[in-house]
Order: C-alpha cells, then sequence, then structure tokens
C-alpha cells in the first residue's frame, strides 16, 4: 500500500513477489526512513493456518513509525496485509519439525527527493520466505562477543524502534564477534557502559539457583522483544519469578563465576530461545571468558522454549489466545 498526507493509506494489493523499481533518489536510500518487522506463520495440527500475537507486531510497528516520523498504519491494514500474503502464499507454509513461514512487513520513504524531512510518499510491503529450523542439529549454546568499543543505541535514538539504521549499526560488531569465534555480539548502555542491553537481535535473560529470572528492563534503547514478553508470561506460568531491572555486565561475569546464575538465554522470532554459553571479551591483548554451560542446553531454558514452541506450532492449548487464525 502507499501514504501521501492527501490520500493517506491506498492501493493495497498482492502482486507477484519481483523487484522494486527505485528512483537513484529515493529518500529512503540516503536517509534510511525506513522500519520493519519479524514474524511468522506456522501450518498447525489441524489444517489451519497461524501467525503469531500479530497485534503486538501491529504495535511495535506502530511505535517504530512514530519514532521515525513515518506515517501511522492502522492495525488492521498491518494484519490484513499479512493475512492476504500468507493465504496467496499457503502452500508455501512448510509443515514438519520446526519450519514457518518467516513474514517481514516493512515501510520506508519512497518519495523521490533530496532533503532531510519526512518523506510525503510512505511505501508499506510485506514479504515472506519459507524458514527451516533454526537449530538443524539440536539447540544447541551459542557463544557471545561482549562489544566494548560500540553501543547498539544511545539514549534518545531508535534503539526501541525496529529501523534498519540500527542494524546497521551492529554489524561492524558483529563482525567482531565472528572474528573472535562468537556468534553473537552484546551491547552495554552507551552511558556508564556497564549495563546489559541486548544482543544484535535477540533479548536476554538469567535464571538463577533460587528459580528466579531476570532480564535487562527496557532501558528506552532496548528492542521490546515479542519473544520476550511472551517468555516472561509463560516462565511465571512455569512458577518462576521475573524481575526486570538494570542488569551489570559485571552480574553476568560473576554470576555464572559463582554458580548462582545457573542458565543463561537468549530469545527472538528467528531462534524462539537460545542457551548462551560462553561470554568473551577483550582484556587488554587477551580473550577472557566466563562460561554458562558445558555446551548443553539448561533445563529452564528448554522447559520455557517448549512451552512457547508447543503453543506457535499447535500442540498445546493456546491459553494466552495469541495464535491468529489465517486460513
Ligand atoms: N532485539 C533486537 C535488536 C531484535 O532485532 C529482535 C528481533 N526482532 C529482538 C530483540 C527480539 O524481538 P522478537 O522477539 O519480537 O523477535
Amino acid at each position: 500500500a502507499e501514504w501521501t498526507p492527501d490520500a493517506g493509506w491506498h492501493d493495497p494489493r498482492v502482486v507477484a513477489y519481483g523487484p522494486l523499481s527505485v528512483d537513484p533518489a529515493t529518500a529512503v536510500l540516503h536517509y534510511a526512513q525506513e522500519i520493519f518487522e519479524g514474524m511468522k506463520a506456522y501450518a498447525h495440527p489441524d489444517g489451519s493456518i497461524r501467525t503469531f500475537r500479530p497485534y503486538s507486531n501491529a504495535a511495535r510497528m506502530q511505535r517504530s513509525a512514530e519514532r521515525l516520523a513515518l506515517p501511522r498504519l492502522p492495525e488492521e491494514l498491518f494484519v490484513g496485509a499479512i493475512d492476504s500474503l500468507v493465504r496467496t502464499d499457503a502452500e508455501w507454509v512448510p509443515s514438519g519439525g520446526e519450519t514457518s513461514l518467516y513474514v517481514r512487513p516493512f515501510m520506508f520513504a519512497s518519495e523521490v527527493f533530496l532533503g532531510v524531512r519526512p518523506a510525503k510518499h510512505v511505501t508499506f510491503s510485506v514479504i515472506a520466505s519459507p524458514a527451516g529450523a533454526y537449530f538443524a542439529g539440536g539447540v544447541k549454546p551459542v557463544s557471545i562477543w561482549l562489544s566494548s568499543e560500540y553501543a547498539r543505541a544511545g539514549s534518545g535514538g531508535t534503539g526501541a524502534a525496529k529501523c534498519g539504521g540500527n542494524y546497521a549499526a551492529s554489524l561492524l560488531p558483529q563482525s567482531q564477534a565472528a572474528e573472535h569465534g562468537c556468534d553473537q555480539v552484546v551491547f552495554l548502555d552507551d552511558v556508564e557502559h556497564a549495563f546489559v542491553e541486548e544482543l544484535g537481535g535477540m533479548n536476554l535473560y538469567f535464571v538463577y539457583d533460587d528459580g528466579s529470572i531476570v532480564t535487562p528492563a527496557l532501558s528506552g534503547s532496548i528492542l521490546e522483544g515479542i519473544t520476550r514478553e511472551s517468555v516472561m508470561t509463560l516462565a511465571a506460568d512455569l512458577g518462576h519469578e521475573i524481575i526486570e531491572r538494570r542488569f551489570g555486565i559485571d552480574e553476568w561475569r560473576e554470576g555464572v563465576r559463582d554458580g548462582r546464575i545457573t542458565e543463561v538465554f537468549a530469545c527472538g522470532t528467528a531462534a524462539v530461545l537460545t542457551p548462551v554459553g560462553a561470554l568473551k571479551w577483550a582484556d587488554g591483548d587477551d580473550v577472557a571468558e566466563a562460561r554458562s554451560s558445558d555446551g548443553e542446553a539448561g533445563k529452564v531454558t528448554m522447559a520455557i522454549r517448549e512451552a512457547l514452541v508447543d503453543i506457535q506450532y499447535g500442540r498445546a492449548d493456546d491459553r494466552h489466545d495469541w495464535m491468529h487464525t489465517v486460513a
């Protein structure tokens, strides 16, 4: 669909996948006025196709739009567009194992204009692609590189929005993580450089030996994950106390070393829940590490993961009313 100040949102349509034709002076290419969402559609055993909490994605897209000075997108247009595309692509929704149809809604400044002001022509689009199981050989802990040089987002910046620019900023630290043999990068707050924010694309949780679970409180620069919120609900269902608070990087290092933190996991739409093994950081010219797992996924992590995946794949009662029937 297209948006202009006079006509509002108009011309919604489903078209065959293909290249967009963009003028070289299209605003998004120069000023990155762009936001997106990521979600999945699942084939259920009863033959239905369902998406997970699309109204939560709609609400987050709304908050991102506001921060990026993009127009309001009515939630019926957002959810309706996804429903239409998934129905059209129904035969592409895989079934079996942890497979799904990944859905990517995005909105960008399509006005042809070189100048720094909100665009007066905006395009909203949705694409989709079948996604295989994230963990093909079983769930395995990931290793994390602590980025001490770079922040993902600053206070007052766009960290709480899902905009492309945040990911552009995380590419260099992410490649530094890879150079140190790590799978993911963890970012700290940009003021005190002491508090854990999140990974490049996942939120973090710390499981303590008394059963309580701590997650970094939303700081204004953390992306409010829909999986993060769902985990909070399911962990509480399983009897865990959930604590949202500022969480120091030293608490992570010391907690896993003295055994008070028994499991660390990260969560997001792509991997659902993934155990975190080693945390590594630069210590002068050396690399130091703190390990929270011996290569195995923790019990609490796997119990919460299973509770969530069972709802998403229609194997358990949808007691929180999270699944949205598309077809
Ligand atoms: N943080 C960041 C920076 C992300 O890109 C994502 C993935 N969208 C998440 C957290 C997790 O969010 P969600 O659970 O909604 O996928």
